[in-house]
């Protein structure tokens, strides 16, 4: 069933993220914001339904978040997650395991810029549980 995405920035919401459903709990879409892969610095549009996140997971290369849109929280692993809004700067160094979403009664939506591309890889982990999402945003 096809969701109708609100406009919450002036960026592109690109199509459902469906290569990366699997690490995600809740719907995501995502957007590439430059094509030139020679300058080989991916830079990505992402935006979460209301209560959708990833799970947890890391970056071998690091991460630089940019909040552009709605209202959402980043969390790394034993600390307090943080509410991030439009205009808000997330650096997210190289093995910290965090996750990244949507609030519950608001749509999300940031730009992901991955650090030292050359090397990085994603590790994927465990979903953040209702009970850990709900204990991080209230
Ligand atoms: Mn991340």
């Amino acid at each position: 069933m096809e969701t109708a995405v609100p406009k919450i920035s002036d960026f592109p919401t690109g199509e459902e993220n469906t290569a990366y459903a699997q690490y995600f709990s809740g719907k995501s879409w995502l957007a590439p914001l430059t094509a030139n892969k020679d300058l080989n610095v991916p830079i990505n549009n992402v935006t979460f339904e209301p209560g959708s996140r990833n799970n947890w997971h890391s970056h071998t290369g690091g991460q630089i978040l940019i909040a552009v849109g709605g209202a959402g929280y980043y969390q790394e692993r034993g600390k307090k997650a943080r509410r991030i809004e439009s205009g808000d700067i997330v650096e997210i160094a190289p093995n910290v395991e965090h996750w990244h979403g949507a609030a519950p009664d608001s749509w999300f939506s940031h730009i992901a810029i991955t650090a030292n591309p050359q090397t990085n890889e994603n590790q994927w982990l465990e979903p953040v549980s209702d009970e850990q999402y709900a204990e991080a945003v209230k």
